[in-house]
């Protein structure tokens, strides 16, 4: 790799911004992690660990949504400045699907924006009071040292702190009907549990079969119905411009009256949940689809290569913006090779010194090849890096928007690969998502007309991507994602 001279001023700078101790405790948390997973794949029958470890995973994107909401929950506003106490511990498995959380910056800056203004109390990703807690093989919490925090959980929440003796003991969880709103509790386990596909119940005051499906729905229709009449509120991955601004004014309002209009009947009104579910099922499809569809007719403003990212939120209903199951499948092989690399071992020598200043060079390869419009898979070296880096997702965002003058996503690999694809793609177009609109406005970005990646198979690691601003057709369309 050959570096010219202003290469190694922003190896420093990024050193500083990112200091060695940081990544290498991210290291260690890793390790945990990667032993939380082992563990759980021995409490599996054999030939049914992936089954489970993706059980494990939508129990984790829950328990992170009940620590979101029951235990770090902020009253006024003095609260924003709050630092995380000792008795807020987040269990381990919520540990780990916060950190899958993070790593998606685009998303998290916009959900502690507008969603879970809560998460704002970190600053940065909780490494430190993980590491306090250990015991002493390092491999998991000591159940002494995260007594007060294992007390207040379960106090509060009514699960148990221990994310493997939740996975046996915890046979429930609590879902809000999407036409109704009542609580309901329901099995995970079963044909008819929420973590199958073929989840199912009937509400018990509406009636509703509520699936998946309807779920989904649910959380378009609430989204939709709240950034059309709550100021402040947006469609989810609509507020966030090229640059990293945050922009929840008229450009929402317009996005949100545009999905209204396509969905709208002739009165001006959106219909009942139930009677759309019933039309989707009339046309065959599922209702998600049958709102895809609806706003990809002909005659709308929207923008069909943005529809990707308008409904990206609503292919899952856990209320936040980025897919944290899916992220936290993603995640899983880096932190396998983590440990398999030894770098995540407490042993001194590992990383060398050496070893963590290549990675920052490689990090800072990456970053200019993006600047330049050039994609490359970040290596895992790299990749531990820019993961650290968005673990302080201020700092980030600050640092990336200074140096790209773009806000540099991170996305999990196979997103395009979702079962939402194939209502976009055409014969026409079929890589209508991954493609880079020119764009004139952004000065720090060499245009090259536009980009089409490469006809590679999908990349192994991480992939990079774009701010997606352009949603109508009457927006100056600006890149929108880098993913392939
Ligand atoms: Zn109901």
């Amino acid at each position: 790799m050959s570096f010219n001279g202003k290469q190694p001023t922003l190896v420093n700078q990024l050193q500083t911004d990112v200091p060695k101790e940081k990544v290498k405790a991210h290291l260690q948390v890793l390790g945990v992690f990667f032993h939380l997973l082992d563990t759980l794949a021995g409490t599996s029958k054999p030939g049914n660990v992936e089954a489970t470890v993706d059980e494990f995973f939508q129990r984790s994107t829950y328990r992170l949504q009940v620590w979101l909401e029951q235990v770090i929950k902020i009253d006024g506003m003095e609260d924003f400045e709050k630092p995380l106490q000792d008795h807020e511990l987040p269990p381990l498995d919520v540990a780990l699907a916060l950190h899958s959380y993070m790593l998606s910056p685009l998303r998290y800056f916009e959900d502690s924006e507008l969603r879970f203004p809560q998460l704002k109390r970190m600053k940065e990703y909780p490494l430190a009071s993980i590491l306090n807690v250990l015991d002493p093989t390092g491999r998991g919490y000591d159940e002494l040292k995260c007594l007060t925090a294992a007390k207040y959980w379960q106090n509060k929440t009514q699960l148990k702190f221990n994310a493997i003796d939740s996975m046996s003991k915890d046979d429930t969880r609590v879902i809000e009907c999407p036409s109704c709103n009542t609580a309901a509790s329901v099995p995970w386990n079963g044909d008819r549990g929420f973590a199958s596909p073929g989840f199912e119940y009937d509400c018990s005051k509406c009636h509703l079969a509520v699936n998946h499906d309807l779920l989904c729905a649910g959380k378009f229709f609430k989204a939709l119905t709240q950034a059309k009449d709550g100021p402040g509120f947006c469609l989810p991955n609509t507020a966030i411009l090229v640059r990293g601004e945050l922009d929840i004014q008229s450009r929402c309002a317009s996005i949100v009256a545009e999905v209204w209009k396509c969905l709208q009947d002739e009165k001006g009104e959106i219909q009942p949940l139930k009677d759309l579910a019933e039309l989707a099922a009339t046309e065959g499809s599922s209702t998600v689809a049958f709102i895809a569809n609806k706003l990809s007719r002909a005659e709308s403003a929207l923008r069909t290569e943005s529809l990707p990212v308008l409904l990206r939120s609503f292919e899952h209903s856990y209320p936040f913006t980025q897919d944290v199951v899916i992220a936290l499948h993603h995640q899983r092989p880096f932190i396998d090779t983590i440990y398999n690399q030894g770098w995540s071992a407490s042993k001194a020598d590992v990383p060398s010194d050496s070893d963590l200043n290549e990675a920052y060079m490689l990090y800072v390869d990456f970053l200019n090849l993006v600047l330049n419009i050039k994609r490359r898979e970040p290596g895992w070296q790299d990749d531990l890096i820019w993961h650290t880096h968005q673990l302080m997702p201020q700092n980030y965002r600050a640092f990336i928007v200074d140096h790209l003058h773009v806000y540099l996503d991170h996305l999990p690999k196979g997103e395009d690969m979702n079962a939402f694809r194939r209502h976009y793609d055409n014969e026409k177009n079929p890589k209508s998502v991954a493609v880079w609109i020119e764009s004139r406005s952004i000065v720090a970005l060499t245009t090259k007309g536009t980009f089409l990646p490469d006809d590679k198979p999908a990349p192994e690691s991480c992939q990079a991507g774009l701010a997606a601003p352009s949603f109508l057709v009457t927006e100056p369309a600006t890149a929108i994602f880098a993913s392939n």
